[in-house]
């Protein structure tokens, strides 16, 4: 049975710092289309953090680059730990309630627990079976555990992998993810090689 955390404010702050990091790095870069200086654009956010992560709505911005050249005005968004691309919870909200539904036998008990609608976490469900066994950082996530994670598991085969410590294996899963939190900056994942 998983036991899920209590997410704590210095888990989040940790999360903080590891963004401000990437984002850091991926200023320090040119801008792809012409050449011109990166500066910071970031932009607001309103997360939820269900009953797990309340501290998390504190949230405010999503750390992200525009060009300042003009003319070009580019937007790069860097991967993140905290935010999973557009989901109104946070990533690690996302990981830890689709872990509870796993082990928690009906959905009134998910709901009393975490704070998060059924069908959220249904759909959250859906996406750890499908479409996310198909992106890059499951496919490199398989290639170095062996034997795989079991699919029909996720997210809590590959947490169990990353670790005894809860808040531990949590941020490596999340660092894990983060190349899937954006579309505007590809190869990000170097960028969160480098701030952890
Ligand atoms: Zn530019």
């Amino acid at each position: 049975m998983f036991d899920p955390i209590e997410l704590q404010r210095e888990f989040f702050e940790g999360l903080t710092t590891i963004d401000a990091a990437i984002v850091e790095r991926a200023a320090k870069e040119p801008c792809r289309d012409c050449g011109g200086p990166l500066y910071r654009g970031d932009y607001p956010r309103k997360p939820r953090g269900g009953r797990l992560a309340i501290a998390a709505e504190a949230f405010g911005r999503r750390f992200s680059l525009c060009c300042g050249r003009d003319g070009c005005r580019h937007r790069v968004t860097p991967p993140s730990v905290r935010f999973l691309g557009r989901r109104v919870y946070i990533g690690a909200v996302v990981i830890l309630v689709s872990s509870v539904a796993l082990a928690v036998a009906t959905a009134s008990a998910v709901v009393r627990k975490t704070g998060v609608p059924a069908c959220t976490t249904r759909r959250w469900l859906r996406w750890w079976r499908d479409p996310f066994t198909t992106t890059a950082p499951f496919v490199d996530l398989c290639a170095r555990l062996v034997p795989g994670p079991d699919r029909r598991r996720l997210p809590t085969s590959l947490l169990e992998r990353l670790g005894n410590d809860g808040p531990g294996r949590l941020s490596k899963l999340l660092a894990w993810l983060a190349p899937i939190t954006t579309t505007s900056c590809p190869d990000g994942s170097r960028f969160v090689r480098g701030a952890m």
